[in-house]
C-alpha cells in the first residue's frame, strides 16, 4: 500500500494559488521565518544538510545538489566574486512546474537562493526565466521588489550580515538557453549556444566567474529541508530518490494537474490518486513519455508499478527529467506524435555541431515518411544507427534529447513502424491492379 503524500508534509502549500503570492501571505506559511538563523552555523553545514537530504537536482540530471554546491570555491577572491544562476527557462514540452512556484511560491524561490547563494559564497544570484512567461516574470519581480523593500534581499539580507542580490533576466524563446552553459552566454548578452566543456561553470561560469546553475525546484526547497531538517526530507522515497517531487501530467488523464507527491510514488497511484485514472480506463492506456520530451516513452505494460523516480525509470531505459508525465491513450497516433517530437529539437538545434544541426533535421525527415508509410523497412535500422551516431557526439545533450525518443520508438513500437510501410506498399499494389 502506497503512502500517499499528506497535506502537512507538502512543501509548495499555495501550488494552486488558493492564497497571494505576496510576501504577507507567504509569511503565514512559513517563509522568511527567521532565515538568519540558517546563517549562525557557516556556509559548509549549509552544504552538509542539503547533502545529507539527498536532493538531486530537479531541472533533469539529477546531480546531488549539496554536492554540485560544495565545487564552488571557499574563499572566493573579491574582485571574482562567484554567481548563483537560476535556470527558470522552463522550455521542455511537458514541463510547468517551475511556473507554477514562481506565479504562486516566488517566496520559497528568493529564500532559497539567498541560503543557497550564501553556502556557495556568491554575490548574487540571476534568475533566467522563459521569455513567454510573462506573467510569472511580473510575480517573480513583484516579489523581489517586496523582498529588497523588507530588507531580506540586498545589503545585510535578512540581517544575516550577508549582502545578496537577486536579479531577474527574462528569455527571448529559445529552448537551448535552458542548457546551462547557452544560458550563461545568454545572460552574458551573447547567441545563446553551449559552450564546451570543460571548463565547468564552477570553475569558470557567467563572465568567466565560479558559477552555480540550479533549477527552480531545487532551490526552493531548501529552506523547508533546513526548517524540517535534512532527516524529513530523505524520509521520503528510497535509498538514492529521496524527498518531495512536483509531477506534471498531462495528455490523455482525467484530471491533468501539476501535484506535489513523495519520490518512487508508483505510476498507477499517482495516476488514480491525482488525475482520476486514464481515458477510457486502464486498458485504454498505450504508452507514457514520463520525464518531458527528451526521454524515450515507456509502454503501459512496463510503466505500471515503476517507481517514478530517477532509478526506476533509468531501469526502463528511459528519465525522470523533469518528472513532466505525457500521457498518452490508444487513440495517439505514437509515430505521429514522435515526429511531432523530432521536428521540436530540429526547429530547436542551435546548429554549433554537425551531428546535431544535420542529423536532427535527417531523424525527422525520414520520421515524417514512417509517419505515411512511405519508408523501406531498411530504413528503420539506418534511422536508428544515425540516432546513435547524434546521441554522445555533440557539444549539449540536445542532440541525445532528438535521439532517445525515436530509439524508444523503435525499441517498443517496431511493429508499428512495419505495418505502416506494408500497408502503404499493399495499397499501392491494389491501385495499380
Ligand atoms: Fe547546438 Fe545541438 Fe550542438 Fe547542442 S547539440 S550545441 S543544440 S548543435
Amino acid at each position: 500500500m502506497t503512502d500517499f503524500l499528506s497535506d502537512k508534509d507538502r512543501i509548495f502549500t499555495n501550488l494552486y494559488g488558493f492564497q497571494s503570492a505576496g510576501l504577507d501571505a507567504a509569511t503565514k506559511r512559513g517563509d522568511w521565518d527567521n532565515t538568519k538563523r540558517w546563517f549562525e552555523n557557516g556556509p559548509d553545514w549549509v552544504i552538509e544538510q542539503v547533502k545529507a537530504s539527498g536532493l538531486r537536482g530537479r531541472g533533469g540530471a539529477g546531480f546531488p545538489t549539496g554536492v554540485k554546491w560544495s565545487f564552488m570555491p571557499k574563499e572566493p577572491p573579491a574582485d571574482r566574486p562567484s554567481y548563483l544562476v537560476i535556470n527558470a527557462d522552463e522550455s521542455e514540452p511537458g514541463s510547468c512546474k517551475d511556473r507554477e512556484i514562481i506565479r504562486h511560491d516566488p517566496h520559497k524561490l528568493l529564500e532559497g537562493a539567498l541560503i543557497a547563494g550564501y553556502a556557495m559564497r556568491a554575490r548574487a544570484a540571476y534568475i533566467y526565466i522563459r521569455g513567454e512567461y510573462i506573467r510569472e516574470a511580473e510575480a517573480l519581480q513583484r516579489a523581489i521588489d517586496e523582498a529588497y523593500d523588507k530588507g531580506l534581499l540586498g545589503k545585510n539580507a535578512a540581517k544575516s550580515g550577508y549582502d545578496f542580490d537577486v536579479y531577474m533576466h527574462r528569455g527571448a524563446g529559445a529552448y537551448i538557453c535552458g542548457e546551462e552553459t547557452a544560458m550563461l552566454e545568454s545572460l552574458e548578452g551573447k547567441k545563446g549556444q553551449p559552450r564546451l566543456k570543460p571548463p565547468f561553470p564552477a570553475g569558470a561560469g557567467l563572465y568567466g566567474h565560479p558559477t552555480t546553475v540550479n533549477n527552480v525546484e531545487s532551490i526552493a526547497v531548501v529552506p523547508e529541508i533546513l526548517r524540517r531538517g535534512s532527516g524529513w526530507f530523505s524520509g521520503f522515497g528510497r535509498e538514492n530518490n529521496h524527498g518531495t517531487k512536483l509531477f506534471q501530467i498531462s495528455g490523455h488523464v482525467e484530471r491533468p494537474c501539476v501535484v506535489e507527491e513523495s519520490m518512487s510514488i508508483p505510476f498507477r497511484d499517482l495516476i488514480e490518486r491525482h488525475c482520476g485514472g486514464i481515458t477510457g480506463g486502464w486498458d485504454n492506456l498505450l504508452a507514457v513519455i514520463p520525464g518531458g520530451s527528451s526521454v524515450p516513452l515507456v509502454p503501459a505494460a512496463e510503466i505500471m508499478d515503476c517507481p517514478m523516480d530517477f532509478d526506476g525509470l533509468r531501469d526502463l531505459k528511459s528519465g525522470l527529467g523533469t518528472a513532466a508525465i505525457i500521457v498518452m491513450d490508444k487513440s495517439t497516433d505514437i509515430v505521429r506524435a514522435i515526429s511531432r517530437i523530432s521536428y521540436f529539437y530540429k526547429h530547436e538545434s542551435c546548429g554549433q555541431c554537425t551531428p546535431c544541426r544535420e542529423g536532427t533535421g535527417w531523424m525527422w525527415r525520414v520520421m515524417e515518411r514512417l509517419v505515411t508509410g512511405q519508408a523501406e523497412v531498411e530504413e528503420i535500422d539506418m534511422l536508428h544507427d544515425v540516432t546513435k551516431e547524434v546521441e554522445g557526439h555533440t557539444i549539449c545533450a540536445l542532440g541525445d534529447a532528438a535521439a532517445w525518443p525515436i530509439q524508444g520508438l523503435i525499441r517498443h513500437f517496431r511493429p508499428e513502424l512495419e505495418r505502416r510501410i506494408a500497408a502503404r506498399k499493399n495499397a499501392m499494389l491494389e491501385a495499380a491492379e
